[in-house]
């Protein structure tokens, strides 16, 4: 209300974002009022295509800007090995650790039956579907060490086990109630390397 409409509309769009506090998207709108123009417009830009040129990949669900992903199309990586994500940025976590050479399934979520979010509302029919391959002989439950994500790997392990596909769970190790994608390599391969049967 005291600033000019461009920049409340600016300070609106921050606040949009997650972690951006009223003062934050304050200090941040008259940031981009002081920066180059060049170097707004290639921000404008960034962000337009970003949305624009990456979808969801058909088979695994990351995000990518080709259908197949890059990963989903890679035949040196093993497709009998599949690890089971709730979100694209565990698969970078994943992938940085440069040991996985298996292939993902991102959930985009977990089941918060609280949130009212059931398995259908999540990737898992498409997981299920994809299950029919012939070739798929694992499935690692890397979802998050928290309730929501408990329930989904316990969920999922119960819904694929008449299909003789073994599902084992990522070892303890991590922090509980954290996010897969905070941590370290170290821990990450630990937990990958632990993991056991469901
Ligand atoms: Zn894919």
């Amino acid at each position: 209300m005291y600033y000019p409409e461009p920049i409340s509309k600016l300070i609106d769009s921050f606040t949009k974002l997650p972690g951006i506090g009223p003062k934050t998207a304050v200090r941040l709108a008259f940031f981009v009022l002081n920066m180059k123009e060049d170097d707004v417009l290639d921000f404008a830009k960034a962000l337009a295509n970003a949305k624009r040129e990456l979808s969801h990949c058909s088979i695994c669900g990351h995000i990518t800007d080709q259908d197949p992903c890059a990963i989903c199309t890679d035949n040196t990586r093993d497709s009998s090995l599949i690890c089971v994500v709730q979100d694209p940025k565990d698969v970078i976590a994943m992938e940085k650790m440069r040991e996985f050479r298996g292939k993902y399934h991102v959930l985009h979520g977990a089941i918060s039956p609280m949130d009212g979010i059931g398995p259908e509302d999540i990737n898992v029919p498409s997981l299920i579907n994809r299950l029919k391959d012939d070739e798929i002989q694992e499935l690692i439950l890397a979802t998050n060490p928290n309730i929501e994500g408990e329930a989904t790997a316990m969920y999922i392990s119960k819904l694929v086990k008449p299909s003789g596909i073994k599902t084992t769970r990522i070892a303890h190790g991590l922090p509980m109630g954290g996010d897969l994608e905070y941590a370290d390599e170290v821990t990450l391969s630990k937990a990958l390397e632990g993991r056991r049967e469901l």
